[in-house]
């Protein structure tokens, strides 16, 4: 198996002060924030996924939900109740104890992407994680990806070896968008630009994908690709009919859905996860 996941740990949930924003690019805001237990303890890998809970209109922090005595997760209030979304940990910083998030800015439909565009420092945001350091240790990798993917295939590709030999195809608005990803590994990264195409539309990243020549299986090899819903259920298909990957050599999530937002979107995501494991 090319990702190694200790046995899960039990939910942390944390609320956290942003004390810094700047965008990375045009379309990308990185917001830093101090707060997050796992940066004292060093527990959890850049690339990993948090749940974010954004507070109310007219709360100051969001209301968190708890986990009760019997260990399930007990919800606030329904009039209390924090909107959702799930986000990546882009940085882990040990030494001023903060963490960052980059967010899309996608426009002030979603809430998660208006609470970015007008956070500022002392603001709160809510984070629920479960520690856990994730170790890739293949030899040749795929990585594909638009800019909601960009957070976590930078974190993961950063980390690796310069043994570690491979291709990555990351979709984005344009030239402006791409990131400067700095990597002792051998992964070729190639930008693809939609220039004028909204997100989620056009077959940029399928195409460069499918293109790909997969080493054998005397490889140790990984495939990771999150995108948007349509794109990833075509490359999952091809992955799995025609490759025969399966759960130890394939991570396939879709991060987002065209029309839909996370509340509505989350359950089937979930189904896509499950069938990915079968
Ligand atoms: C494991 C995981 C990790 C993720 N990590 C990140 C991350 O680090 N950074 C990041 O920005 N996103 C990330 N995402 C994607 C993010 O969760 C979704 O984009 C989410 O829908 C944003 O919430 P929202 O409140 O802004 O929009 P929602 O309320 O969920 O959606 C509102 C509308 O916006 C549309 N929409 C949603 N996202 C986009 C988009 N990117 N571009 C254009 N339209 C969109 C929806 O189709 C819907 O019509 C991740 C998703 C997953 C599952």
């Amino acid at each position: 198996m090319s990702k190694e996941n200790k046995t899960p740990s039990p939910i942390q949930f944390d609320i956290l002060e942003v004390t810094k924003y700047r965008n990375v690019t045009p379309g990308m805001r990185r917001i830093s924030f101090k707060g997050c237990k796992a940066v004292y303890n060093n527990s959890l890998s850049p690339g990993s996924h948090l749940k974010v809970f954004i507070p109310r209109p007219g709360q100051q922090k969001p209301v968190l939900q708890i986990i009760g005595e019997n260990g399930r997760v007990v919800h606030p209030a329904d009039d209390q109740r924090a909107t959702v979304r799930t986000y990546t940990l882009r940085n882990l910083n040990l030494e001023n104890g903060e963490i960052d998030i980059d967010f899309v800015l996608h426009g002030d439909e979603g809430p998660a992407s208006a609470w970015a565009e007008k956070a500022r420092p002392g603001d709160f945001l809510g984070v629920a994680y479960r520690e856990g350091l994730a170790q890739y240790n293949a030899d040749w990798y795929l990585f594909a990806g638009d800019e909601t993917a960009l957070p976590a295939i930078s974190a993961i590709i950063e980390n690796l070896p310069a043994s570690a030999k491979g291709t990555a195809f990351i979709e984005v608005a344009n030239a402006g968008e791409e990131q400067q990803i700095i990597t002792e590994s051998g992964i070729e990264v190639n930008w693809l630009h939609r220039n004028g195409i909204p997100a989620g539309y056009g077959s940029k990243l399928s195409d460069a994908v499918l293109s790909v020549q997969l080493p054998d299986s005397t490889v140790k090899r990984y495939v990771w690709i999150a995108a948007e819903f349509v794109t990833i259920k075509e490359l999952r298909n091809h992955f799995k009919e025609t490759h025969q990957l399966d759960k130890t050599e394939l991570h396939a999530t879709a991060y987002w859905k065209l029309d839909m937002d996370e509340d509505k979107f989350h359950d089937l995501r979930h189904q896509q996860m499950a069938e990915n494991n079968q």
